[in-house]
């Protein structure tokens, strides 16, 4: 892992800067680059943009670490709320969540309540809600309560880290399933027994599932979706989707609102199956410097505003 990249993983997680960084005009302004705004209404309208070059989107609600309970609930009616309001604007787009934003952090419990509640509103409303992976602690309760809900909703999905040394157990587990799997490489600062710290490791990681997911695409009925922005990998999944039969339609890939959006536009007119994820809400501070991590080249970016605003 690079150093700057650790810097900024440390920096995601630190209090004050937390409480201070996002009132800086200038990094406010650098933020329009990732995020089309805190309000739902900034969301919708960039998915009707999007709609219009035929990529749909998954929103989130940015929030995580919750621990309150009373806010853990009106994070579940906000996601319902979006739901009812996705439906009757017809939109196509999905919504990603994370557990620790609907209490993961005070019970299992109550994130699953709240988790049910709105995977219940999404399955009246024929729509799909993801569950986003966060750090490693997490993983054993975020798949332990996928698992559980699954039975219930098909409708719902779950992301997996290709930086994880566990994960190709976890795919192994969950393929009986026929799971919704949305495949990234991580994006939290893990311990080396944990996770690959090179990145040639996490990218041949990440080949080596999406061959086994792509396999389960063609035979088993999973909806696989690689949440990934490195061309090499689209085109080596391309080459491997076609090989085993899995059509153009079928080969998913979702990308982040603002990163490479001319090859989102390109992969799309060419047939493949792109979603953008969309995130907004103004807890982003956490979310934002992570994004700075995958890229460190995008701290210039964030200082040239601070020059220009
Ligand atoms: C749809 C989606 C959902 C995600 N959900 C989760 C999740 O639930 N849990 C989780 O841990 N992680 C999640 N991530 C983040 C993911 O783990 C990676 O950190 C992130 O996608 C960067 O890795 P990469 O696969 O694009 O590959 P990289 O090798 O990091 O990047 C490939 C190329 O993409 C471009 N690029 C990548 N990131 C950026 C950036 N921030 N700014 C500018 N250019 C960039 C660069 O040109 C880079 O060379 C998600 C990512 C996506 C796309």
């Amino acid at each position: 892992m690079g150093l700057s990249r650790n810097i900024l993983l440390r920096a995601s997680e630190n209090h004050y800067l937390l409480t201070h960084v996002p009132n800086y005009r200038f990094v406010r302004k650098a933020l329009k680059k990732f995020m089309p705004g805190e309000e739902i209404d900034d969301a919708v309208k960039a998915a009707r943009l999007f709609q219009g070059d035929r990529i749909p989107a998954v929103f989130t609600y940015l929030g995580e670490s919750i621990r309150d309970l009373n806010e853990a609930a009106q994070v579940r009616d906000h996601y319902i709320s979006l739901l009812e309001r996705i439906d009757r604007e017809k939109l196509d787009v999905e919504i990603s969540v994370k557990l620790t934003q609907l209490g993961l952090d005070l019970t299992t419990d109550h994130a699953y309540e709240n988790f049910e509640r709105v995977a219940e509103k999404a399955l009246a409303l024929h729509n799909i809600v993801w569950i986003d992976m966060e750090r490693s602690s997490y993983v054993d309760s975020t798949l332990q309560l996928y698992k559980k809900v699954k039975r219930d909703f098909a409708n719902t999905g779950v992301c997996l880290q290709s930086y994880l040394r566990r994960t190709k157990q976890d795919v192994l587990d969950l393929l009986p399933m026929s799971p919704l799997i949305r495949l990234v490489k991580g994006a939290y600062k893990e311990p080396k027994e944990m996770a690959f710290h090179d990145k040639r490791d996490v990218d041949t990681n990440y080949f080596e599932l999406s061959q086994i997911l792509l396999k389960g695409v063609s035979q088993n009925g999973v909806r696989v979706a690689f949440g990934t922005h490195d061309a090499m990998l689209h085109r080596r999944i391309i080459k491997v989707a076609s090989e085993v039969g899995v059509t153009k339609e079928k080969v998913e890939i979702q990308m982040l609102y603002g990163i490479k959006t001319e090859e989102q536009k390109r992969l799309a007119s060419d047939g493949y199956n792109i979603r953008v994820l969309v995130s907004y809400g103004k807890a982003w501070y956490k979310w934002y410097v992570r994004r700075l991590a995958e890229r460190p080249a995008n701290v210039g970016f964030v200082l040239k505003n601070l020059f220009t605003s």
